[in-house]
């Protein structure tokens, strides 16, 4: 068996980005390793959401990885609240789904 070799894909700006992202991978079926939590773990002043998380993936899934970290990165999956009824609305969806007013209005 060949060793596999293991490429930085992404740099995450905390660890819950680190692991939706890797979520994500995982549902498509790639491996992923995380590097900078055991650090940050280790130095124990860092709280965890401050600290850079990396994500290496494999050369043989990098291009599929990079695809998915794509749509990621395109996608808003952050919460918004509608301009018109004060509503949470999710990120993936353009109306809100009390008054029907469109996001960006
Ligand atoms: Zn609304």
């Amino acid at each position: 068996m060949v060793d596999q070799q293991w490429q930085c894909l992404y740099c995450a700006g905390n660890s819950l980005e680190a692991h939706s992202i890797k979520g994500l991978l995982e549902n498509m079926g790639v491996d992923v390793r995380l590097t900078g939590e055991a650090l940050a773990a280790a130095a124990g002043e860092l709280p965890m959401n401050v600290v850079e998380v990396q994500l290496w993936v494999t050369d043989n899934q990098r291009q599929q990885a990079l695809t998915v970290i794509d749509g990621y990165l395109r996608t808003d999956y952050r919460d918004w609240y509608c301009g018109h009824c004060g509503e949470v609305n999710q990120g993936q969806f353009e109306l809100c789904w009390q008054c029907q007013q469109d996001r960006d209005e």
